[in-house]
């Protein structure tokens, strides 16, 4: 079965003025849409056809490099749009917020790891809050649409928080500025869904 964009939760102006609503727009029907076409059209006719992109990312080594870039952006994309809402932002106290504060040093301490990551992110790419193999939390980034999922990463786990430092996740807006990008995306981190992410990841 083809793969499809999936919908978002939220009007695309429901999170100004932190992402303005050209940006969402654009972002999700275009940049994400064309993830999905071109991941369609790179594995028509192959066995990855019956596999979830999950599955695709975890062999990602397997394929072509059409298969990891879509692939990549599609799963990339479709946990992003999740984990921002209009009435997220704030420090969570839940069982995710537990676990930054005992194994990341605290909430400050994680914003800080966790936008140093962006920041140093050199071009095109991501940041990302994992749960590791072994249950325990790490912050790292990947370049392009790499993830964690995937078999060729430096950084492996299930991510639970990905942020997309790519210029075209904040340009329209923040132009050159990132960091300001970064802040602000903070204050729509959708931590009642990290958490139930955390919570499936750590089963
Ligand atoms: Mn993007």
């Amino acid at each position: 079965m083809a793969f499809e964009l999936p919908k978002l939760n939220y009007a695309p102006n429901a999170l100004v003025p932190h992402i303005d609503e050209k940006t969402m727009e654009i972002h999700h029907g275009k940049h994400h849409q064309a993830y999905v076409t071109n991941l369609n059209n790179a594995i028509a006719n192959t066995d990855a056809e019956k596999l979830s992109i999950e599955e695709i990312c975890k062999t990602i080594s397997k394929y072509p490099m059409p298969v990891r870039n879509n692939g990549g952006g599609h799963y990339n994309h479709t946990l992003f749009w999740e984990i921002m809402s209009p009435t997220g932002g704030g420090i969570p106290t839940n069982e995710i917020g537990k676990a930054i504060e005992a194994e990341l040093g605290g909430f400050e301490n994680f914003k800080k790891d966790f936008s140093n990551a962006g920041a140093t992110r050199f071009g095109s790419g991501w940041a990302w809050l994992c749960v590791k193999a072994d249950g325990k939390l790490c912050v790292c980034s990947t370049p392009n649409q790499d993830n964690p999922l995937m078999d060729i990463a430096d950084c492996k786990g299930t991510p639970i928080l990905g942020m997309d430092v790519w210029e075209h996740a904040y340009y329209l807006n923040y132009q050159n500025r990132r960091p300001d990008y970064m802040n602000a995306f903070f204050n729509v981190i959708n931590w009642s869904k990290v958490n139930e992410l955390y919570l499936a990841a750590k089963k």
